[in-house]
């Protein structure tokens, strides 16, 4: 499967935010956690990384979720739609909720996250599945390169 080709650009619902990447994809993920499922009111999120310096972003955000020091999310002032977030040691890359991209439906979730706490009727077809969070930086950067050859 191709990985789609930048840049993409995309928009909040109410359209305030409006957001433009010029780099590829780094990963693109399901995440069932109980956190994602209630930040995303729905069965589970859909994140897509990208390197932070790939990323600009117009309009006025405000921070939500648990406003936890390890990550921040951002939403539309306005509208309140669920953005971005900002992973604490992970300054280089941001997680980018995919519906918020023009092209949402071509970023096709590659990794799903945290099986432990899906809903069982969620089914999600990726190639790869973990029970929890990978455990080590190590092991994202491994999924990170077969994600970029697949
Ligand atoms: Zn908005
Ligand atoms: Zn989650």
């Amino acid at each position: 499967m191709a990985l789609p080709k930048p840049p993409f650009e995309g928009s909040c619902l109410c359209g305030a935010v409006q957001i433009r990447v010029t780099a590829p994809p780094l990963l693109t993920l399901a995440c069932h956690c109980r956190d994602c499922q209630k930040l995303s009111a729905s069965a589970y999120s859909l994140t897509t990384m990208f390197p932070s310096d790939s990323f600009s972003c117009k309009g006025e955000l405000i921070e939500g979720g648990l406003f936890s020091s390890g990550r921040t999310h951002y939403f539309c002032k306005s509208c309140l739609n669920f953005i971005y977030s900002q992973i604490g040691r992970a300054h280089q890359r941001i997680n980018l909720r995919t519906s918020v991209l023009n092209e949402a439906a071509s970023f096709e979730p590659y990794v799903e996250l945290m099986t432990d706490e899906k809903m069982p009727w969620a089914h999600v077809p990726v190639s790869h599945s973990f029970s929890q969070y990978p455990a080590s930086l190590a092991e994202l950067q491994v999924l990170m390169e077969s994600y970029a050859d697949h």
